[in-house]
């Protein structure tokens, strides 16, 4: 056998002001064939584990290029379709193939592309044919085309949110494929169309005890040989935006659609019900304060670059320094301007500075401080699972009882290795402020004496209702409350 694999991979909030071009692309991941790390980032583990099967089942596998950007804004148009035709020269190249198996996030937009993977996804097929088998691999908070479901034979998708099974699911799609291609099975896709948009931690219930029932489901019910949810992502305003169930099954599209649609309106009838309740600035800090053990870990849920905004709002960190807060450290605010103000400073020189709150309204304002610049650190890195996360050049700034990591790669907070990588101790901290909306739960929990959910600012738009979508459906809750009346 001959497999041809490639990645393609961001998240695109276009409700962000961050527009990427290929710059963004190779500060996080551009890999040539061939030059992809062991080491796979969240959307490149059908690469990685291709090589493992290809070697152990003695096939051919072609590696064609890999490319991830961190979650930001539009994505320019020479730069999607410059990606996507280095990958369809590669793989036309690399014909006659028996299967293409692709990594990808499902929620990109770029100029004049509603469904870039969609897009990319058809041309594939109209090159390689009916008969070759056509899978990948999703981030959930993507966007299910009717485009995409058509022209792949299967797509399986992360279960874990924090995602934390992206190898585990690349495994899942290459041994559906190894036994289509060695004639055991024949995949087919079902699809419900829940009807929703929501935001659904695996951390907590009902998501885990939904997502422990699919595993169940995947071991038990004969025939089944994958079920997914596509959470959707509420950030990306595009025509299909929304919640939807993927049941692969052996060649039973009806036992599929029959068992995507009992779980999808289990689902739906939880709606509303799956994410942490959050409290504004105001109440974040009295709570903080209250605390009776530190270090109490304030998370700025909505300005997560991780989901494409900016990761520069000061909404909480003014209310902190308003209420004479002291023993906090902050990390991270994104500001490249204040960073080389600092670095030509120097360590130890105390300097005014304006720090964050630049690139989007309603996100707080500039902060201006005396500060101290304590450590600089080019290149920094924070620990995130196996892998590492970086997030740029890096300066430590004091003022007033307050620590603050500036940096300048936008990254979300995902581990407290992002303090100690400027010799901060996370634990000798009474406050810790944070930018992320899950992922950082794992980790962060283990030193916390408690976290607080805090919604502030209007970084992200996280309530569906009342977003000014221009193409999104608005025939989904919680745009209506019934999206089942005729
Ligand atoms: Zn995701």
């Amino acid at each position: 056998m001959r497999i041809f694999t490639a990645a393609l991979a961001t998240e695109t909030n276009t409700f962000s002001p961050i527009a990427i071009d290929k710059r963004a692309f190779e500060a996080s991941l551009y890999a040539r064939p061939g030059e992809h790390p062991a080491t796979p980032t969240l959307c490149t583990a059908p690469i990685t584990v291709g090589r493992e099967v290809c070697a152990r089942e003695g096939w051919t596998l072609v590696e064609g290029s890999a490319s991830w950007a961190d979650p930001a804004g539009l994505i320019a148009r020479a730069t999607f379709e410059e990606l996507r035709d280095e990958i369809l020269g590669q793989l036309q190249a690399a014909m006659p193939v028996d299967a293409v198996v692709l990594g990808l996030h499902g929620a990109m937009v770029a100029q004049g592309y509603d469904d870039p993977e969609g897009d990319f996804l058809a041309r594939v097929r109209k090159l390689v044919g009916p008969d070759v088998l056509v899978c990948a691999e999703l981030d959930p908070h993507s966007h299910l085309t009717a485009k995409r479901v058509g022209a792949a034979d299967f797509l399986v998708a992360f279960k874990e949110f924090p995602h934390i099974d992206f190898v585990d699911r690349a495994r899942d799609l290459w041994a559906i494929a190894v036994r289509a291609l060695k004639g055991e099975i024949k995949p087919v896709m079902s699809v419900f169309d829940c009807r929703m948009i929501d935001v659904f931690p695996t951390s907590k219930q009902p998501m885990r005890g939904f997502v422990d029932k699919l595993y169940q489901l995947e071991k038990t019910e004969p025939g089944v040989l994958s079920l997914s949810v596509i959470h959707g992502f509420m950030a990306g305003d595009v025509p299909e935006m929304g919640t939807k169930i993927i049941a692969v099954t052996d060649n039973n599209a009806a036992q599929g659609a029959a068992l995507a649609e009992q779980l999808g309106r289990e689902l739906f009838s939880m709606r509303g019900t799956f994410m942490v309740a959050q409290v504004d600035e105001k109440e974040a800090v009295e709570a903080a304060l209250r605390a009776p053990k530190g270090p109490v870990v304030i998370a700025d849920v909505w300005d997560n670059p991780g989901g494409g905004t900016a990761g520069d709002a000061t909404v909480i960190l003014g209310e902190l320094i308003a209420r004479g807060v002291q023993d906090v450290a902050v990390g991270t605010v994104w500001d490249p301007i204040a960073v080389q103000i600092c670095f030509a400073a120097g360590e130890g020189a105390e300097i005014p500075l304006r720090f964050g709150a630049k690139s989007a309204p309603l996100t707080g304002d500039p902060i201006d401080k005396r500060v101290r610049v304590r450590k600089l650190v080019r290149d920094a890195q924070m620990r995130f699972g196996e892998s590492f996360a970086p997030f740029g050049d890096a300066a430590w700034i004091s003022f007033d009882g307050i620590d603050v990591i500036l940096n300048s790669t936008r990254a979300q907070s995902f581990d407290p290795s992002l303090f100690s990588a400027l010799g901060i101790d996370p634990k000798s901290r009474r406050i810790l402020l944070i930018k992320s909306t899950n992922h950082f739960y794992d980790s962060f929990s283990r030193i916390a004496g408690e976290i607080i959910y805090c919604a502030a600012g209007k970084p992200y738009p996280n309530t569906p209702a009342t977003t000014p979508y221009q193409k999104a459906r608005r025939t989904i809750w919680p745009m209506v409350e019934n999206p089942w009346a005729e």
